[in-house]
């Protein structure tokens, strides 16, 4: 029995996919974290946020790339990460070369009207004459301030004016990072959105693949069990051979989780080509502050052979043969039938009893 691990494999799928949803996720949130930006910007979260986004991409790029090979994933992850970042830090420097040009403007209509009353004859510049003055005027400005025009301009001004940081997202006020701080905020900014795009690329790898089949494995059935349990599954299916029969409901009749709040749950992903089966167990353990669960994998993609899944739904202790209610009718060929991933929490054993009906205590006899 072994674990999943990618085998580092590409094809003509690969790149191609990988790279096209990668440069439409970095460029459509890079565009509009640049357009929200102009309005509310907070530190580091939005950055958070914009690598999500374009993690998304690289995920659903890699998945339908059928790309198995992490360095490939980890490499289109940081640049789609950094080109995201640079084209929101773009479409900030549009948005504030327009507003400054406005005021530019403003500026020279006001000197035209000045010159025109004091000189009848003084000629009227077009709107485009205005526009092209205007953007000399800017591009000056830049170049005297920084010594380069454009957005290295723009750029260079950013840094020497710093960036504040403020609380309640007011622009005045507040500490401000100076040249270097505001440098160092940059990069590790653009780096977050890289670093967030590879996680989400990184969990894609953790998906298995079946190689045989040139497809994913998907989760097919999740089941929650005690800590104990989680363990035993995990020691029961390492010892499997592809020759061994699996203990007959082995994943079907996990024992509930206890009253703690502590609990594992087992998930299969399975190929539903050949029916390979991959066994993950995560501890979940209630969190310190009792604010949600801690999860912790316990063990990964096991490979379990298609025997193990097909005796999945058989209870525990049922006979090999036998009709009980609830299997699959024996046939030449028994029908895989998986339980839904809906199925959640598997049924506590015990005796049943009919909602709304006390429970018997003794000395007191139901009424008739
Ligand atoms: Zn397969």
């Amino acid at each position: 029995m072994q674990v999943y691990q990618a085998s580092g494999n590409l094809d003509s799928r690969s790149w191609p996919a990988l790279v096209g949803f990668g440069l439409g996720g970095a460029l459509s949130v890079g565009l509009l974290a640049g357009i929200i930006t102009q309005f509310i910007d907070l530190v580091i979260v939005f950055p958070l946020a914009m690598g999500m986004g374009v993690g998304i991409a690289i995920k659903q790029g890699a998945r339908l790339g059928h790309c198995r090979n992490l360095a490939a994933v980890t490499v289109v992850a940081f640049a789609m990460g950094l080109l995201c970042y640079g084209v929101k830090l773009y479409v900030n420097y549009r948005g504030s070369r327009s507003s400054v040009m406005e005021l530019i403007k403003a500026d020279i209509h006001k000197r035209i009207a000045e010159e025109k009353k004091s000189d009848a004859s003084f000629k009227e510049p077009s709107p485009a004459d205005v526009d092209r003055i205007a953007d000399e005027v800017y591009r000056e400005v830049l170049v005297q301030k920084t010594g380069s025009s454009g957005f290295m301009g723009w750029f260079k001004m950013l840094l020497q004016s710093g960036i504040s940081l403020s609380h309640g997202g007011g622009s005045s006020g507040g500490l401000n990072l100076g040249w270097v701080g505001s440098l160092i905020l940059l990069l590790v900014e653009a780096i977050l959105v890289g670093f967030m795009a590879y996680s989400a690329g990184l969990d894609q790898m953790k998906q298995p693949y079946c190689e045989k089949c040139y497809r994913w494995a998907d989760l097919a059935w999740r089941g929650v069990t005690n800590l104990k349990t989680l363990g035993g599954v995990a020691e029961t299916v390492t010892k499997l051979t592809p020759a061994s029969e699996p203990p007959a409901g082995l994943l079907a009749a996990l024992p509930p989780a206890d009253e703690s709040g502590e609990h594992g749950r087992v998930e299969l992903r399975l190929c539903e080509g050949c029916k390979e089966g991959f066994l993950s167990g995560f501890a979940l353990t209630p969190r310190a502050d009792g604010k949600g669960l801690d999860s912790a994998a316990v063990f990964e993609n096991l490979v379990c052979p298609p025997q193990l899944i097909l005796t999945m739904r058989r209870p525990a202790g049922a006979a090999e043969t036998g009709g009980e209610s609830g299997r699959p009718p024996a046939g030449p060929t028994p029908r895989l039938n998986l339980p839904s991933m809906s199925a959640g929490r598997p049924p506590v054993p015990g005796p049943a009893r009919p909602a709304g009906t006390p429970p018997s205590r003794p000395g007191n006899p139901p009424a008739k």
